[in-house]
């Protein structure tokens, strides 16, 4: 049995405790630049939401993540996110093409 300890982290979006590997964080560097941050080690502040295409829509229709991180989304995040969604973090060992 495993013991280890998966951090969790809460989704700005829908407010659900998740671990962290099934989030991604966005961070406003110092630059005050908007980054997808896959490490969770950049510095600045940063936003956790859920890898699930409710959130990352909810997120696109509303100014939570502006909100979170006080500075203005550019659209590319968002469409960052979206890839996320469709490579699903994990390869399957399918590759579909559109
Ligand atoms: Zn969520």
């Amino acid at each position: 049995m495993k013991t280890k300890k998966i951090p969790f982290r809460n989704c700005i979006i829908c407010g659900e405790r998740k671990p962290k590997k099934e989030m991604v964080r966005i961070v406003r560097t110092p630059n005050q630049e908007v980054e997808l941050d896959y490490t969770g080690k950049k510095s600045g502040r940063g936003a956790y939401i859920c890898i699930k295409k409710e959130c990352i829509e909810k997120a696109k229709k509303t100014d939570k993540l502006k909100d979170a991180l006080r500075i203005e989304v550019p659209p590319e995040i968002y469409i960052e996110l979206e890839n996320l969604l469709t490579t699903g973090g994990e390869a399957d060992g399918e590759n579909k093409g559109i």
